[in-house]
């Protein structure tokens, strides 16, 4: 019998391949992301990734010490992890989730509702984090929409990020590299990140732009800004803010892509206020730095407003791979680390040592600012830097070659490093700050 198959022969594939490095066959067919390839060509090879390391071609390992945009939190290559995905990769795929069900979706969806904020009811999936927040915006004027209402405003932080898709870039403040795309947005209204010293005025501003527009939703990082720099503020003040919306029947949209899963001491950031959101969206270390996926949870009353007799009124979005089961099944597993005695002590083992960490360096007369919410820590360094200029790329320099991955956000540096990163590892990073400080 003749096979129609093409064999492929692996080695003859290699040889193609071998006489080039990783870095020149890098640099012929792809183009990265946040990146100015005329100005930064190379891109460093990594070859392998566990727990808290990664592996480079060049035969050096760095610490990751921010889990790689906040993904792999129970570590990389997490074996427990694996062991699930093992399972599930025998036993089912993927299933077009419109008009079919699976078990993964549906063990998740319980297991998300337990932990989440309590007045969540229902879970919407998609791919990334900037598609639940796509997800959820649209929720939302669909939402008034359904209800008969015309409310097209949306308000966000100055200097929040939600994502790269139109609707999550629109809602994003910060966006000084969107320039081409602003003449598409939607329209969306800022108010400043709250304070002590500018939360009535943030109230009053609201209250303005609340008579003067159809405010369909509020989209806002729970307590901790991760683009813009782990900006930080507190949870009374937030509370404020949220009160105000309920009032006038604006939809909250809580964006826990980054601050979900345990990072800020809470499984959740929004368990630090009194008034819980109407939708949340999560991603990243959702599904543990395996797979992307993402989830847009929401209350009852969002769910009722899309039922009726006419398919008109439904939710009408869709990705093809929407609860993907192999995805389902790491996210399971994640959480199953995440609630465990284990994780729950690394959570606290971390809390504290950056703690001690920061007695040690907030003085440092380089040291401009710090702060900290749960894992998450950050300084500011007393030089003005631009986001990407020289300065910046010269001080990820000195913590590459120290064999530790940090990222800085123009001049903060922050630490977000997996879970199960241990003591020693830790104070590697730490060390390699105290050198940059005495350095700089
Ligand atoms: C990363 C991030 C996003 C975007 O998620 P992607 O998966 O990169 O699309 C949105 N909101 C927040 C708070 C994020 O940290």
């Amino acid at each position: 019998m003749r096979s129609d198959v093409k064999h492929i022969d692996p080695v003859s594939v290699d040889k193609i391949a071998e006489d080039k490095s990783l870095q020149q066959r890098d640099k012929q067919h792809l183009w990265h992301p946040l990146t100015q390839h005329k100005i930064h060509p190379e891109a460093l090879p990594i070859v392998k990734a566990k727990g808290a390391v990664l592996y480079g071609d060049n035969g050096k390992e760095y610490i990751d010490g921010i889990a790689s945009w906040y993904t792999a939190m129970y570590g990389h290559c997490n074996d427990h992890i694996l062991k699930r995905v093992g399972e599930q990769m025998q036993q089912l795929d993927q299933i077009v989730f419109a008009g079919f069900t699976h078990e993964p979706a549906i063990k998740l969806s319980e297991e998300l509702i337990k932990i989440l904020p309590n007045n969540q009811q229902k879970i919407f999936f998609s791919d990334n984090g900037s598609t639940a927040n796509e997800v959820g915006i649209k929720m939302a004027l669909q939402y008034h929409f359904n209800k008969g209402e015309k409310r097209n405003t949306i308000i966000a932080f100055e200097d929040g990020f939600h994502g790269d898709t139109f609707g999550a870039m629109s809602a994003s403040g910060l966006s000084v590299y969107n320039g081409p795309f602003e003449d598409f947005f939607i329209d969306v209204k800022r108010i400043p990140t709250p304070s002590s010293d500018n939360i009535e005025d943030i109230l009053s501003l609201l209250l303005s732009i609340i008579e003067q527009n159809n405010v369909a939703a509020f989209i806002y990082e729970p307590l901790v800004q991760g683009a813009n720099a782990m900006h930080m503020f507190e949870p009374e003040h937030l509370d404020k803010i949220l009160e105000v919306c309920k009032t006038h029947h604006i939809i909250t949209i809580a964006d826990e892509v980054m601050t979900g899963f345990g990072k800020t001491g809470k499984t959740f950031a929004s368990e630090y206020m009194q008034i819980q959101p109407d939708i949340i969206s999560m991603s990243k270390s959702l599904t543990a730095g395996f797979v992307p996926m993402a989830v847009t949870s929401c209350t009852q009353n969002i769910y009722d407003a899309f039922l009726d007799d006419s398919v008109g009124k439904a939710f009408f979005h869709a990705h093809t791979y929407s609860a993907n089961p192999i995805a389902c099944s790491v996210a399971l597993a994640g959480i199953e680390l995440l609630l465990s005695h284990e994780y729950q002590d690394h959570i606290k083992r971390i809390t504290s040592a950056h703690q001690e960490f920061n007695d040690r360096i907030k003085n440092h007369s380089k040291v401009k600012s710090t702060r900290q919410k749960g894992v998450i820590f950050a300084l500011d360094l007393n030089i003005e830097m631009d986001r990407y200029g020289k300065k910046r790329y010269e001080i990820f320099d000195h913590f590459m070659q120290r064999g530790i991955f940090l990222r800085p956000l123009g001049s903060t540096i922050y630490i977000l490093a997996p879970y199960i990163i241990n003591t020693n590892q830790l104070d590697s990073v730490y060390d390699a700050i105290l050198e940059l400080l005495e350095e700089l």
